[in-house]
């Protein structure tokens, strides 16, 4: 079997970077997992963790693993906590423990304590770069503060951390047994940026106000424009975050489920949030039982109704038009049924 190599990551950096500058662990001394310093040994059995780095940056696994199917298990590396490190961990659990809301959207509270201390690694690196940021407790006062901290600095603090060099794969210039001269001083100019645009993010993403946000204007696939307006009720644009990607939901349904003229074609685009929870209430197929729990929903009528109730009722996005016309979103939601005034009076005492 033969590997080829068709780019050399080497080429496509313009910088030279500082050299890393590391120092050889002796004795029972371990890195720091996050910061790279070294922790002098003895190390309580349960402080120490195992990396184990399935390959190295720009080395071909060997053709006879990669036969077998097994993980290459090139090197591990054991790395420990230093005391400050350690300081930041206990604070991610004191924010978990304070948050509780936050490990349960997560799905795991290990998982989410792993991503609030990565989080807190990236402004201690941020802090040991000269990067003045904002206080633990202006940070993570809210719920959607620390979901906040997460979305923009989990990631660019994990990729920052001394353990990231060693796992999964192995960094060009990663040498076991050694441990960074000084906090935080393997962070290379690159993930530097990466942290401080992060940061950033996080700063504009803090004062960002919720804005009207129209529908994609492709089908999810790409594939075809997609109609400007939520499918069922019209609407053209829901308030939302900028970069919420939760806004509008993709879905594609029959005309004739939408009330319209059967079509062999169906129709593809977009639900508003709450068209798409509609949905999910009535187990997930879109038609009239969903419109009409959409519709109901709007309006603000709780009740439940009978089958023949809304007979009739039309998506938006099936309704008819003159041909080769562009169908206008609503400027409210369902806006194309007419009077809802009246509907609702009738549904109050109809
Ligand atoms: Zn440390
Ligand atoms: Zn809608």
């Amino acid at each position: 079997m033969t590997t080829t190599t068709t780019t050399n990551p080497t080429t496509t950096t313009t910088e030279p970077r500082p050299a890393l500058v590391t120092l050889a662990l002796e004795g029972g001394d371990l890195a720091c997992l996050a910061c790279g310093v070294a922790v002098h040994g003895p190390h309580a059995p349960g402080a120490v963790v195992t990396l184990a780095a399935t390959g190295r940056d720009g080395v071909p696994t060997p053709a006879a693993l990669v036969e077998s199917g097994m993980p290459a298990r090139l090197q591990t590396e054991e790395v420990t906590r230093c005391p400050s490190c350690e300081k930041l961990r206990m604070q991610a659990l004191a924010v978990v423990a304070a948050h509780p809301a936050v490990a349960h959207r997560i799905g795991s509270r290990d998982i989410a304590l792993h991503r609030v201390e990565c989080a807190l690694d990236a402004l201690d690196a941020l802090a040991s770069l000269g990067h003045r940021t904002l206080g633990l407790d202006a940070l993570t006062r809210s719920g959607k503060d620390v979901r906040l901290l997460l979305a923009y600095l989990t990631s660019a603090g994990g990729a920052a951390r001394w353990a990231a060099r060693f796992a999964p794969i192995m960094a060009r210039n990663a040498t076991t047994g050694t441990a960074a001269l000084t906090a935080w001083g393997h962070v290379d100019d690159e993930h530097a940026a990466t942290l401080r645009d992060a940061y950033a993010g996080l700063l504009r993403a803090r004062v960002a106000v919720p804005r009207p946000t129209a529908p994609p204007a492709l089908t999810a696939d790409h594939s075809a424009p997609a109609p400007r307006g939520c499918l069922f009720c019209g609407v053209g644009a829901v308030l939302a975050m900028p970069g919420d990607h939760n806004a509008w939901h993709p879905v594609t349904a029959t005309t004739s489920a939408l009330g319209g003229r059967p079509s062999p074609e169906p129709v593809r685009g977009w639900l508003c949030s709450p068209c798409d929870a509609a949905v999910e209430q009535v187990g997930g197929a879109l038609g009239p039982t969903a419109m009409e729990r959409a519709l109901l929903d709007h309006l603000g009528v709780g009740r439940t109704l009978s089958a023949t109730d809304l007979v009739g009722l039309v998506a938006w996005c099936v309704v008819r038009r003159p041909a080769g016309s562009q169908p206008t979103p609503n400027a409210t939601p369902w806006a194309h049924l007419g009077s809802l005034a009246h509907l609702v009076d009738e549904l109050r005492h109809g």
